[in-house]
């Protein structure tokens, strides 16, 4: 019998951990060998923008050996991205804000235990150039990485986050970062509420793995060890307000399948306990690092991670993915069809790295190799050729859409509505104030092209705004 989520009932509490090892084994053998009926039963209720159970992402995770029923899935996950999210792509940039770190996660540059690594936490001073670097390229979005160490108190992370806000290059609305995400240790409930007040957008940390015994095998010590800890943190963050949370695995360290189940588990998990499911999922490749132990790695070739991302775009239509520049060029501009919503560009991963102009990466200053080092300017160019609109909207967090009540706007499909729109705008600001004549030209081309699909009212007054961007004005959001 195939429940759907409705039916396959949670009964979860929060901060109470809730990944039973064996409860996925055994959904993934229960469903192992899938119908053809099953699986288009499956991609009808997806389509339908229902989320998926366990059981019925099983059946998915279970048909990828098979031809026919690994194309179902593709052109079921390629149908549903653009009716959900339309062709527009989220833009953001990390900025790595410092580098100590006490644990020792074998895979990763960052690690204690690497000595050759180089060792920085950027100041005010060079965080705010930092920021006035990428406000100078366009940028809006920006998602600050720490690693794990007594100086990244929630305090210390509050005042980062507070500086890049209050840092702006022309006039208010212009040249500003809109919107500050932040990837950092699991914290406390109070150092959760520090952080919270600080007016971050989503909170992103990544299990790595769900499954116990591969996490100890690759966390070695330091904080980070706690697998429960790390497991429940999302539980704090919502204790503590924040209810905009990002889940992730660092897929090579266990089993991939295993692991997308257990995403499934952790979105029920928040589901059932706070009513709101996560707003994006990232799934990171692993990568080569400064110093990497001979690392025993379950590596997911680019054909399964096109299934990966498939099967978790039919499993949850209304949660963001994203993919990253450590994937290369090609297959990067390739998978976006598949179901991804957001993308970093004009990445630099060195601390500092944005304002240092110098060629070229050091692998010791940072925490892992990059596939993708083209520029924010390059990286639009190339979407503009593909069809997709860059967005950089930020217009749910600063109107209030976020968490339970942001659910209910994208599981109603109201995501286009706003999204696609907005898109269109951000993007046309962006080629007025920051790309070169080429870009520009190209990009009201397809901003026109993209007009001829709204319906008379909603393409009157976007024609309005539009006209009021080209004079000038800025952040016109729906
Ligand atoms: N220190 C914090 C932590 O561990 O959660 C946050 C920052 S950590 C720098 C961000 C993420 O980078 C990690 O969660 C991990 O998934 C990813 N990462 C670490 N080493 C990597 C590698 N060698 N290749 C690809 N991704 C890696
Ligand atoms: Fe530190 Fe995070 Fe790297 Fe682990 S992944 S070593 S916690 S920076």
């Amino acid at each position: 019998m195939l429940f759907t989520p409705q039916e396959y009932k949670i009964k979860d509490e929060p901060e109470v951990p809730f990944i039973d090892k064996q409860e996925i084994l055994a959904l993934l053998e229960e469903f192992s060998h899938p119908t053809t009926e099953q699986v288009e039963e499956v991609i009808s209720q997806s389509l339908s923008l229902n989320r998926l159970s366990m059981q019925q992402v099983s059946v998915l995770l279970n048909s990828c050996s098979d031809y026919d029923h690994r194309k179902l899935i593709t052109s079921a996950a390629k149908k549903l991205k653009k009716e959900v999210y339309g062709e527009r792509i989220v833009i953001f940039a990390p900025l790595y804000v410092g580098n100590y770190c006490i644990n020792n996660c074998s895979y990763c540059g960052f690690k204690a235990s690497n000595k050759k690594a180089v060792r920085k936490s950027l100041s005010d001073l060079e965080l705010q150039q930092e920021v006035l670097e990428l406000e100078k390229e366009g940028q809006k979005r920006l998602i600050l990485v720490y690693g794990e160490h007594p100086k990244y108190s929630p305090e210390y992370i509050a005042h980062t986050v507070k500086l890049v806000y209050s840092q702006h290059g022309k006039s208010e609305g212009s040249d500003r970062i809109n919107r500050v995400n932040i990837n950092a240790a699991p914290l406390d409930i109070e150092g959760f509420r520090v952080v919270k007040e600080s007016g971050i957008g989503t909170y992103q940390i990544f299990q790595e793995t769900y499954d116990t015994e591969v996490y100890e095998r690759f966390h070695l010590s330091g904080q980070k060890r706690d697998y429960n800890y790390r497991l429940t943190a999302m539980d704090r963050a919502m204790a503590a307000g924040i209810d905009d949370v990002g889940l992730g695995v660092l897929f090579g360290l266990g089993d991939w399948k295993f692991d997308v189940m257990a995403l499934i588990r952790h979105t029920n998990h928040l589901e059932a306990c706070y009513n709101v499911g996560p707003h994006t999922i990232s799934f990171p490749r692993i990568k080569q690092a400064s110093n990497s132990d001979d690392l025993v790695l379950q590596s997911v070739d680019d054909e399964d991670f096109k299934m990966l991302i498939a099967i978790l775009r039919l499993a949850v239509p209304y949660t963001g993915l994203i993919l990253t520049a450590r994937e290369p060029i090609a297959l990067r501009n390739k998978l976006i069809e598949f179901g991804i919503s957001q993308i970093d560009a004009g990445t630099k991963l060195e601390i500092g790295g944005y304002s240092d102009k110098s060629e070229g990466q050091d692998i010791h200053k940072e925490q892992f190799e990059l596939s993708d080092n083209r520029t924010l300017e390059q990286t639009i160019s190339e979407l503009i050729d593909q069809g997709q609109i860059p967005s950089f909207c930020t217009a749910c967090y600063r109107k209030g859409r976020t968490g339970e009540h942001f659910m209910e706007f994208s599981t109603k499909g109201f995501i286009k509505r706003f999204c696609t729109p907005n898109a269109l705008l951000t993007f046309a600001e962006y080629l007025e104030s920051y790309a070169n004549p080429h870009t520009k030209e190209k990009g009201w081309m397809l901003i026109e092209s993209k007009l001829s699909g709204l319906d008379g009212k909603q393409r009157e007054d976007m024609e309005g705004k539009l006209d009021s961007i080209r004079q000038g004005q800025s952040d016109l959001l729906l």
